[in-house]
């Protein structure tokens, strides 16, 4: 397993499982044990995903150990806006049945970060969390968590794929040495729809959504595909064996289009 030095010298796997609409019962349970013997060793969730408590059933049943295992989950922009980051925090803990997260995001920028960042700085003093993090904040929203913070942002979750790179979002990232972690990095599915990735993946005998993948690890960026069948879970988890050259990886770089399949930070409503 790949794994990315974060500003707080902890490592984080490169690989994950993200379980956005994977359900909250027998289905996610599954995909993470499908996972973990697959190698992966990072599951990402969020309270609005609403199966923080299956995910932890899923890492209290699993065969490997609870401290082996990187635990990512984000507070909801409600409890953001509401003042109350530190709860929700707590009530996350408590779903999930562990005592703490490797990692806490704030899941976009809505009124209220500044207090929350502060609120997850506490967290981590308090040794509820061991790295503190965003998603979706972009440059600006990013300078407004500097000016108060103490402790760097560790990572930045944003949308990322080979038709959306965010390169302004990454740059102001790089200068802090904040990791990015890739949501939707499969194109929610889309990719299936690019001949590129096909025509690539033949000549590395690899499929389409490993050669996507392959070329987000190689641009250093943390992935956590969602799938709920094994062997998409699998084939996700099959990266380490082979590398893309760099005529292949200008290739799919020249994709770019600014193309969001998920709301965007500088316009959402919710
Ligand atoms: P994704 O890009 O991972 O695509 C998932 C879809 O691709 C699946 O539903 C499936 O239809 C398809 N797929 C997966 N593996 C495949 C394979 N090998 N072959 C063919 N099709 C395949 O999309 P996502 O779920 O939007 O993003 C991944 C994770 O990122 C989420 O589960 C969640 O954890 C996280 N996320 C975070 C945010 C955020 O705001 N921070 C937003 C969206 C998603």
């Amino acid at each position: 397993m790949m794994k990315i030095k974060l500003n707080n010298g902890l490592e984080m796997p490169q690989l994950g499982l993200g379980v956005w609409q994977s359900g909250n019962g027998e289905e996610v349970i599954n995909a993470i044990h499908w996972a973990l013997d697959a190698g992966y060793r990072h599951v990402d969730t969020a309270k609005i995903y609403k199966n923080e408590e299956a995910v932890g059933k899923a890492l209290a049943t699993a065969n490997v150990p609870r401290e082996e295992i990187w635990l990512t989950t984000k507070i909801w922009n409600d409890d953001i806006r509401a003042g109350r980051t530190t709860a929700a925090l707590d009530e996350s803990l408590q779903r999930l049945g562990v005592t703490y997260v490797d990692l806490i995001l704030l899941h976009w920028p809505v009124d209220g970060y500044q207090q929350a960042w502060k609120e997850l700085e506490a967290a981590l003093k308090a040794g509820k969390v061991k790295a503190i993090g965003l998603s979706n904040f972009m440059d600006e929203h990013l300078q407004d968590i500097l000016e108060v913070a103490t402790v760097k942002p560790a990572v930045n979750q944003i949308e990322y794929h080979p038709y959306l790179v965010q390169a302004e979002a990454i740059s102001a990232c790089d200068e802090h040495n904040i990791a990015i972690t890739a949501w939707s990095p499969l194109m929610q599915g889309k990719f299936l729809e690019e001949p590129l990735f096909a025509t690539i993946a033949e000549k590395y005998n690899k499929t389409a959504a490993q050669v996507v993948l392959r070329w987000c690890l190689q641009n250093d960026i943390i992935v956590i595909p969602k799938s709920t069948n094994k062997g998409r879970i699998e084939e996700n988890g099959d990266l380490f064996d082979f590398e893309l050259s760099e005529e292949d990886m200008v290739a799919i770089d020249e994709l770019e289009r600014g193309h969001h399949f998920g709301p965007d930070p500088h316009d959402f409503d919710f």
